[in-house]
């Protein structure tokens, strides 16, 4: 699933230990959908374009619209738009004269009035099957008026009579892609409401009673019938985020109860360092912050938030070095390889001359040289080690581990946050960077278990990056533009459509830009990496793009995280709108860093809604990350999820953003009463808020809890 991102074998790990802990009672809920008698691996693929694997995905997978259709006796009691449930009988069929006509069938109704149904591309046997003459069919559809004549095109259902059932009066609509049909999706949505368990109330009774919810069978059952009963679907936002909370909330008291170390650096590190430029107001504070947390036996449990350019990088290593100092060990962890070996080069250069061991390893080091690193983390030779998840790989050792720092954060789910601190007797400090503005909502919602520092002033000299939209229309001129760009002697980011739907064709899309820039501006000058590159390929283009050899680095969102390319100063981004905000102001941040003057531009599709226009205007207008985010929330409201899963907040899957604004400050509530004063799992209700917890995959806390 999203939320994990580590690889496949830990992946598996982790899903057998929840297996081994899960109640019973979930487990029809958690079973696969190819399990399910009709589900083969031909269906299999577009359920899992959705997310949707296991029952429990499509119990949680609710409808966003219905369909309400009016039963009629005669035609002449409808209205033109309506969309009618009626009893019609064929008469006549009509084929086009050209094969590509619309085939029809003459039809009437109990009265003798008449109704054409209309079938277009080359459907007419579809049709005549459908309606011998002379017969009689239930047949629903939108009735409209062509001329003075009444027609149906394409009926969306037609049924013998007698089955009285086949056509219902409501049909709620479900989020489909390519392969899928909403008849199919519902009749699996069925078979999980049918399994869903009776299980304990996890929330007390009067509280349900006063939020006017229904209990939990009933709230899916009647979130599953439309998408307008707020009061279920409020329910069961409510438990999910309540299940978040709560694990949060368990994670914290379960890692401040086991004690830490004192951490305390003479400075003899960090004031050897040499730096051109003297720290920032920002940086000198959220410093002694961090120092401070470090110095208590209380493990740490800090998120750095700054601004892409924001100097975070500095502060963590002058954190690192603080461990260095007291004699232990520090690792600092990278979502990808790119982005470690990066930070392994920044940070030797900022180290020469300093009497420092600084070591890398990643997933791709083998043989003499990872098997030396790893003596060198056992024997405590190694002060600082550099890596991919890698480094916390089980048979990884350290001598005497006491600072962790996550770089951009988002990428790791609570449950990797516990792994990492699970080196070790002793946790070790845990610092998370992200350069992700997450509104305050939200980082109650997802990170609510840690304290945060932000970096809230840029160092000095900065020029900002100046936004601007364009519609694609333009990209002729566009292309002008990066040609005189070019030949300048700069150099250019093209950040390629997201294509939500298929990586196939997001990869398609790359690769016919950097085709076409290509041809124009000839083989050399284009790179092209994307994410289904092996990491030695890309890792060789993004070098050639480093040292000015690649002129115009056409991407997929790859390169959102971290690199450093100074002397690109010009970003172009295909499809801004289909961006999150907080991605695009990521992506954004990726030009800016060198001395010239930056341009980004995005490109945007020719029919706009107003939101989507207000929310480019935002990045027109400023620059500031933190404002993006919270207004970004705000634009967003209610209904779009996809907009969420795009800022690397995937962690829920019920509550839209608008729930979560609303109903956060309740769960949290909630929780806190249910750890602090009832006693957590513990007290007489943990046996159902553990269900709740495995219901919404938040188990990472349970086991903690046992032992703690
Ligand atoms: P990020 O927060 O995006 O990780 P970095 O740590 O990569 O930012 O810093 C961006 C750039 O700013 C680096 O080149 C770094 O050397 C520089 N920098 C960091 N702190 C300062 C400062 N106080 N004054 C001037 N430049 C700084
Ligand atoms: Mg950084």
């Amino acid at each position: 699933r999203g939320r994990l991102s580590f690889a496949r074998h830990e992946r598996k790990d982790e899903a057998r230990h929840a297996l081994a802990m899960r109640p019973e009672i979930l487990n029809p809920l958690f079973a696969a959908l190819t399990d399910l008698k009709g589900v083969g691996p031909q269906l299999a693929k577009p359920l899992a374009r959705l997310g949707l694997e296991r029952v429990v995905d499509v119990l949680f997978h609710l409808p966003t619209g219905l369909i309400s259709r009016i039963p009629v006796e005669r035609l002449d009691q409808a209205q033109a738009g309506q969309t009618i449930i009626v009893d019609l009988t064929a008469q006549d069929y009509r084929s086009g004269r050209s094969p590509r006509a619309p085939f029809g069938v003459e039809a009437v109704d109990g009265a003798g009035d008449h109704v054409r149904l209309v079938y277009f591309g080359r459907t007419s046997g579809l049709a005549r099957k459908l309606f011998p003459l002379g017969e009689k069919r239930r047949v629903s559809g939108r009735l409209d008026l062509y001329g003075d004549m009444r027609q149906i095109v394409h009926p969306d259902h037609v049924a013998e009579l007698g089955d009285e059932t086949a056509i219902a009066e409501h049909e709620p609509v479900y989020p489909l892609t390519e392969g899928l049909t909403n008849a199919r999706l519902s009749q699996l949505a069925e078979v999980a409401i049918d399994r869903r368990p009776d299980l304990a109330e996890w929330i007390d009774a009067p509280l349900l009673a006063g939020r006017g919810w229904p209990a939990w069978r009933e709230a899916l059952a009647r979130a599953h019938a439309g998408p307008r009963d707020e009061a279920a679907r409020d329910r069961l936002a409510y438990d999910e985020i309540f299940a978040s909370q709560v694990a949060l909330m368990l994670i914290r008291q379960g890692l401040r109860t086991r004690k830490g170390r004192a951490v305390v650096g003479d400075g003899r590190l960090t004031s050897a360092l040499k730096l051109p430029f003297g720290l920032t107001g920002a940086q000198e504070r959220v410093g002694r912050e961090i120092a401070g947390d470090m110095a208590q036996d209380v493990p740490m449990l800090r998120m750095l938030q700054g601004d892409v350019g924001s100097g975070k990088t500095l502060v963590a290593l002058r954190a690192m070095l603080t461990a260095v100092e007291a004699g232990t060990q520090a690792a600092l962890l990278a979502p990808t390889e790119i982005l470690a070996r990066q930070h392994h080069a920044t940070l030797q250069q900022m180290l020469a001359g300093l009497p420092v061991n600084l070591a890398i390893l990643t997933g791709r080091d083998k043989g003499k040289v990872r098997e030396s690193t790893l003596m060198g983390l056992a024997d405590g030779s190694i002060d600082i080690l550099v890596g991919t998840h890698a480094i916390f790989q089980q048979h990884v050792a350290y001598k005497d581990l006491a600072l962790v720092v996550v770089d951009e954060q988002h990428r790791f789910g609570v449950a990797q946050r516990l792994m990492l601190t699970d080196k070790g007797a002793r946790p070790p400090h845990l610092l998370v960077m992200t350069a992700t503005p997450i509104p305050r909502t939200l980082l109650l919602a997802n990170h609510g278990e840690m304290d945060v520092s932000r970096l809230d002033e840029m160092p000095p000299g900065r020029t900002p990056v100046d936004t601007r939209v364009v519609s694609v229309d333009r990209l002729d001129e566009v292309i002008d533009g990066l040609g005189r760009h070019l030949a300048s002697g700069a150099q250019a980011y093209w950040v390629c459509p997201l294509v939500a739907e298929s990586e196939a064709s997001e990869l398609a899309a790359a690769e016919d830009r950097a085709a076409l820039l290509r041809e124009r501006f000839g083989a050399a000058a284009v790179g092209l990496v994307h994410g289904r590159m092996k990491g030695p390929d890309k890792d060789a283009v993004m070098a050639r793009f480093e040292a000015g050899e690649i002129g115009v680095l056409v991407a997929t969102t790859v390169i959102e995280v971290g690199v450093n390319v100074p002397a690109a100063s010009l970003m172009i981004v295909e499809h801004a709108d289909r961006f999150g905000l907080a991605q695009l102001h990521q992506l954004r941040g990726r030009v800016g860093r060198g001395t010239a003057k930056s341009v980004c531009l995005l490109l945007r599709s020719q029919n706009l809604s107003e939101t989507a226009r207000e929310r480019l205007a935002l990045m027109r207008e400023t620059n500031d990350g933190f404002v993006i985010a919270e207004r970004d929330l705000e634009l967003r409201g209610g209904g779009e999820l996809l907009g969420l899963k795009q800022s690397g907040d995937a962690d829920y899957r019920l509550a839209i953003p608008e729930q979560l604004v609303r109903l956060l400050p309740v769960a949290h509530d909630d929780a806190r009463l249910f750890v602090e004063r009832d006693g957590g799992m513990d007290g007489p209700r943990g046996e159902a808020v553990r269900l709740c917890l495995y219901l919404f995959e938040r188990d990472a806390a349970v086991p903690l809890l046992r032992s703690g």
